[in-house]
């Protein structure tokens, strides 16, 4: 391989995917500019069957963000003020900030450092001593939460889950994708997330019927349908042209899950038996997305600086919620200790469908490299 070549590996490359599918994404967007109804309509609804055939869903309903599909889930829960609503501390702010909009409480629990998901039997345990009135499950990086103790015994108690599955179309557990255990699931397509708008776009799936209908309403001023205003509600819509492009990209989704899995395979292989370094597990009977390539790393900000010095953009996915200003109100005493150090630890590496077999090389080079690890010979 010629490593010369290659100066710099951006965290995404959305220019690279519209390069691949342009007289597709072209094709779909022309009918709604030539047809002039760029709100709702066909497109919209199209979009909306698709992704629920897809998700295995009876409802979807598309707004115009992850954060959008949240905040409206909250709000369709119609929980009394100052409820309790358990939320991990790794996760996006978006999972969380909802709970104050809706002038409910977020109660945070601490995390896996295994996988970086909410520990289970914290999770647990709060529901079990209905120390929490509602659950904000979130299936992180790409992998989803164990549910198998966590939905019986919340439905046992009458405490509702949303699930937060902004990162986790095409993942599943068991055969289940996300969706099933809550009485909703959240979807992001966020430019960065495994389907990406061109813009931002998001939805939330259901099997309720009543949680759809509100949510449809909510998206649209609190608008029955008939020009009735049933309850204040917002502007969340998915634009047309949005809602066409991303039907083009629901189907890709297959074709890049598989590329994701393959460039995951070749950096686990690069990756492999490095001190003080492993990328996040997956829990047996996940199948995860490879949404995120999370590593731990020891020396986490001296790899991150020496990737950057290598031209290899990475993030860190997340800084802490329980530390956050506008949770202040809420976490006295709060300590979540394995999240703080996930925080500090955590790496999320350049992985789309759009990184070339040297780029993935490179990648891998660049981590081994920086950490003083001894080169494979490929
Ligand atoms: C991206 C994301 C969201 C928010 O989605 P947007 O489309 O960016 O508004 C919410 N929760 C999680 C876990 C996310 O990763």
């Amino acid at each position: 391989m010629d490593d010369s070549a290659i100066r710099h590996i951006p965290f995404m490359r959305l220019d690279r995917q519209f390069a691949a599918h342009r007289d597709a994404f072209m094709a779909a967007m022309m009918p709604v500019l030539e047809g002039g109804a760029v709100l709702q309509g066909p497109p919209v609804a199209a979009f909306e069957a698709k992704l629920a055939a897809m998700l295995g869903a009876k409802y979807a309903v598309a707004v115009g963000s992850g954060t959008d599909a949240v905040l409206l889930a909250m709000h369709a829960l119609d929980l009394p003020e100052g409820s309790r609503v358990a939320v991990p501390a790794i996760t996006f702010i978006a999972s969380a900030a909802p709970i104050l909009h809706v002038r409910c409480r977020p109660v945070f629990v601490d995390c896996d450092p295994q996988t970086g998901l909410a520990d289970e039997a914290a999770l647990l345990d709060l529901i079990e001593r209905r120390a929490v009135d509602a659950v904000i499950v979130v299936h992180l990086y790409g992998q989803m939460q164990n549910m198998d103790r966590i939905a019986p015994a919340a439905r046992e108690r009458g405490i509702p889950i949303i699930e937060d599955a902004a990162q986790a179309v095409g993942s599943s557990r068991n055969g289940a994708q996300p969706g099933r255990s809550g009485i909703c699931a959240a979807i992001s397509f966020d430019p960065m997330k495994v389907i990406g708008a061109f813009g931002s776009g998001g939805a939330l799936v259901t099997d309720d019927e009543r949680v759809a209908r509100t949510v449809r309403q909510l998206r649209y001023h609190g608008d029955d349908g008939k020009q009735r205003y049933v309850r204040p509600g917002f502007n969340c819509q998915m634009h047309s042209i949005q809602a066409a492009l991303l039907s083009v990209k629901l189907e890709q989704v297959q074709a890049w899950q598989a590329r994701r899995r393959v460039i995951a395979n070749v950096l686990d292989d690069a990756l492999a038996g490095i001190p003080g370094f492993r990328r996040m597990t997956t829990l047996p009977g996940n199948l995860h997305n490879d949404h995120k390539y999370v590593v731990w790393a020891e020396d986490r900000d001296g790899l991150r600086q020496s990737l950057a010095d290598a031209g290899v953009q990475t993030k860190v996915h997340y800084p802490v919620l329980h530390r956050q200003p506008l949770f202040a109100p809420f976490t006295d005493g709060v300590s979540c200790p394995n999240a703080d150090a996930i925080s500090a630890h955590v790496l999320s590496l350049p992985m789309y469908p759009e990184l070339t077999d040297d780029e993935v090389v490179y990648i891998g080079r660049a981590v081994r490299g920086s950490l003083g690890a001894v080169q494979r010979a490929r």
